[in-house]
């Protein structure tokens, strides 16, 4: 029997812009194969909608949720290596096998995200600088395709569209499974070190200097300090914490985590909640609270998903949403840098905590985001002038030889997204071999001319 389409609104993560599509959510393996022989005239794939934007949106088509392809399909103990659909998450894998000794090689800062939404943005986390992006870990996917039907591609096989494909905005196909490389840990638990900077010089000159001792290093930057305490943050860098570290209690049971109760934001926060004041206030109180220390040990929970643990946090920011911009710089952008934060913090926009990271080298992913330099995630509520400001920040990052990131983006132009990826042209090359119809396109690739 055919999947019947619902109608659903749908928005990114920020909640900026909310649309109406048909939507097919399969369950089972003949449903949406029944879906991929006859497809929708325009479609793309959808995980858990993480993306703050609009990369799994499409107006006047179709959206596939995927999120319900979740089974695991097999484990290899000795390896570490996993194969599953596309749409088990994260939190599924953590769940299984933190338990066995595993930890995901790779995490963004939720973990309610699937694997194939991972491959999509060639998603980072906060050990870019040692061990690149998720995709480093895939050793080979399923992937449908229009033009020609289930390939797999792998750095050996179809290497070029395994190369577009990640980090492709599921434009390339449907990716249906996943083979990729789990990183054994001792304990479900982390050492951290948290070290106050006064300002964005301090921070980047430790980070400079000691990044290479931690697997994981991250700062959170009070975004609406000036002048002399421009940039000033903490940072919270760790390694995985073996056994003989922990103190006695979890050392009995290393992998079980302390059961905490998540907090929800039931209802969308009046617009006037959040304002410059009360963040400054909230991101005086933080600075403030985390002093220096070192060897804390903090569960995984704690370290990588602080969000996580209040569930629909995005309403804090009201019904209008917010973006969140990503901005990437190269390894001299540091001018540019000081610059976006003194554009903000002079704007009036109150901005949560932001987040700087330092990452290493690119991968050939055509579309992927990261490259070596500083990147910088600043959360801006949606209130009047936005499009403006947002355009004013892509003209310095622009100056600055940076780029945006495609899972966070919501407003920036063509012209700008081209000029900050130089390999669109290859992209959309082989987009158009495997998708001469487009018949995958999104929100975000027609606003963007990502195929052409
Ligand atoms: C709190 C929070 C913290 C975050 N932190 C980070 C971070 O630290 N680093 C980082 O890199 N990102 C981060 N993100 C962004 C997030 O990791 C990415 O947007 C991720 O891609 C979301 O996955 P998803 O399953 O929700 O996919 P969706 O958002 O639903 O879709 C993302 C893309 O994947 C495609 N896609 C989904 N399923 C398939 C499929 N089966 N086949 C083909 N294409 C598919 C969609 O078409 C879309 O283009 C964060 C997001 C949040 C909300």
């Amino acid at each position: 029997m055919p999947l019947n389409a619902a109608n659903v609104y749908f928005s990114g993560w920020g909640r900026y812009g909310c649309i109406l599509c048909e939507a097919y959510r399969p369950e089972h393996h003949f449903e949406l194969s029944a879906l991929l022989t006859s497809p929708p005239k325009s479609f793309i794939p959808r995980g858990l909608g993480r993306s703050y934007g609009d990369a799994a949106m499409n107006k006047d088509g179709a959206v596939l949720d995927l999120s319900r392809m979740n089974r695991m399909r097999s484990f290899e103990a000795e390896t570490g290596v996993l194969e599953c659909e596309g749409g088990v998450s994260l939190a599924e894998i953590l769940d299984v096998f933190v338990p066995r000794g595993f930890f995901l090689p790779v995490t963004p800062g939720t973990k309610f995200v699937t694997v194939a939404g991972a491959i999509a943005n060639d998603v980072h986390g906060k050990n870019h600088h040692c061990d690149g992006t998720f995709t480093q870990f895939v050793d080979a996917i399923g992937l449908w395709t229009p033009a020609r039907g289930i390939i797999t591609c792998s750095r050996h096989e179809n290497s070029d569209i395994f190369w577009a494909t990640a980090g492709g905005v599921g434009l390339t196909g449907v990716l249906l499974w996943a083979r990729l490389r789990l990183l054994p840990v001792e304990s479900a638990y982390m050492r951290v070190d948290y070290q106050r900077c006064s300002h964005l010089d301090e921070a980047l000159a430790a980070m400079e200097a000691s990044d290479k001792n931690y697997r994981y290093s991250v700062a959170w930057v009070d975004c609406l300090a000036r002048g002399g305490s421009l940039g000033r943050s903490i940072l919270m860098r760790g390694n995985h914490a073996p056994v003989n570290y922990l103190p006695e209690k979890a050392r009995r049971s290393p992998f079980r985590l302390p059961r905490r109760t998540k907090l929800a934001v039931p209802v969308d926060f009046p617009g006037f909640v959040l304002n410059p004041y009360s963040i400054k206030a909230f991101n005086t109180l933080f600075y403030a609270k985390n002093r220096n220390a070192q060897d804390v040990i903090v569960d995984y929970d704690q370290y990588f998903y602080p969000l996580d643990g209040i569930l629909q946090w995005n309403r804090l920011y009201g019904k209008k949403g917010f973006v969140q911009y990503q901005a990437t710089f190269p390894p001299d952008g540091r001018t540019g840098l000081v610059r976006m934060l003194e554009r903000l913090a002079s704007s009036g926009r109150a901005s949560f905590l932001a987040v700087l990271k330092c990452f290493g080298e690119s991968n050939p992913g055509l579309l992927s985001h990261p490259m070596p330099g500083y990147t910088l995630t600043l959360d801006i509520p949606n209130t009047p002038g936005l499009i403006e400001f947002a355009a004013s920040l892509d003209r310095l990052l622009l100056e600055y030889g940076g780029r945006l990131y495609l899972a966070k983006d919501a407003l920036t132009q063509p012209e700008t997204f081209s000029e900050m990826y130089p390999q669109l042209g290859a992209f959309r090359e082989i987009k158009a071999q495997l998708d001469p119809d487009r018949i995958l396109t999104s929100s975000l690739s027609r606003r963007l001319c990502l195929d052409g």
